[in-house]
């Protein structure tokens, strides 16, 4: 992806590995390049596994790539330390894919909301209960939910209380990971609505992490898309559907269930396990579930080549552009 003059984060051939076992390590990102936009949403999408949340703690600075860079605001996050870094740590904050286990059980409201600004003494405890007032109302919560504790709440007003909390410090980004993948459809689409209010209102830039490409296009401005620790595809969301070009994207689009869809029309399945092939970096890491693999594609690993404006693949094909 190419910086522009509006990049807030740069992604800079992230590498990050994991040992296995006595000697054996497994790559869950693989060069992996990216920009996020100042008030747009990058989603990432790619099955369990794919190395998205990995991507996305390099990114918050909760793991530490093995190389690359993080580029925010034209400094490298990833060699901050101490007091440096946790002063950072205030303009990149997260949504939880599950704030039952994010939030201290014994803390009400009120306490979770503030707790961030008291750490940085941003606030006096007894501004507490005017600040939490604030932060429910721009999550549309009710006043009164401040001296609730978590037990109380359903899980999309749980998740409302993680959206105020990550926001209490005034982030200019916000990563979003499966923070909406285990609510239900309705609370869903009320919680996507909210976060693209917040964002108009901010001007927030969202890195948004799911599993459900439809989703993900509907809530970002552009979509990379991952598979095994590699980008295979970065697009506008409003190209996804009619000009996605990577075998996987096509493969995920073609999965996508709709009322109106042609049911007589064979629904593409990648074949095949991917379970034990993670580790070789220097071939296609789609080519075993590929009809169209080739030679080529176990001896070299595309490199993602832009294909029209901001549109790029990693694919050994010629692509029809
Ligand atoms: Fe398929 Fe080869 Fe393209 Fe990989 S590089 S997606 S194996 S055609």
């Amino acid at each position: 992806m190419r910086k522009t003059e509006n990049t807030i984060l740069e992604v800079k051939d992230v590498v990050k590995k994991f040992p296995i076992g006595k000697n054996g390590e497994m790559t869950a990102c693989n060069h992996v390049s990216l920009c996020l936009e100042k008030g747009k949403t990058l989603g990432i999408i790619g099955e369990s596994g794919c190395g998205k949340s990995t991507l996305m703690k390099v990114i918050m600075q909760l793991e530490q790539p093995t190389s690359g860079e993080v580029i925010y605001k034209g400094k490298d996050i990833t060699k901050l330390k101490g007091e440096e870094l946790r002063q950072h740590r205030r303009n990149i904050q997260m949504v939880f894919q599950d704030p039952t286990t994010a939030f201290n059980p014994k803390m009400k409201v009120k306490d979770i909301i503030c707790e961030p600004l008291l750490n940085f003494g941003l606030i006096k405890k007894s501004q507490k209960e005017e600040v939490a007032k604030k932060y429910l109302e721009m999550v549309e919560l009710p006043a009164e939910f401040m001296d609730r504790y978590q037990h109380n709440m359903s899980g999309g007003q749980r998740q409302r209380i993680g959206i105020a909390r990550a926001l209490v410090l005034d982030p200019e980004i916000m990563i979003l990971d499966e923070s909406t993948s285990a609510l239900d459809v309705s609370i869903q689409k009320n919680i996507i609505e909210l976060i693209k209010k917040i964002q108009q209102d901010r001007n927030l830039t969202i890195g948004f992490v799911c599993h459900d490409i439809v989703l993900v296009s509907e809530m970002s401005h552009t979509v990379a898309v991952m598979y095994l620790g590699n980008i295979v595809e970065v697009i506008p969301s409003h190209k996804l559907s009619s000009l996605a070009m990577h075998p996987y994207t096509k493969t995920l689009m073609s999965a996508v269930f709709s009322l109106n869809m042609d049911f007589s029309k064979k629904i593409d399945v990648a074949d095949n396990d991917i379970s034990n092939k993670i580790d070789n970096v220097n071939a296609c890491p789609f080519r075993d579930r590929c009809e169209h693999a080739m030679e080529i594609c176990s001896k070299e690993n595309p490199k993602l080549k832009e294909v029209s404006k901001d549109h790029y693949v990693a694919c050994h094909l010629k692509l029809n552009v």
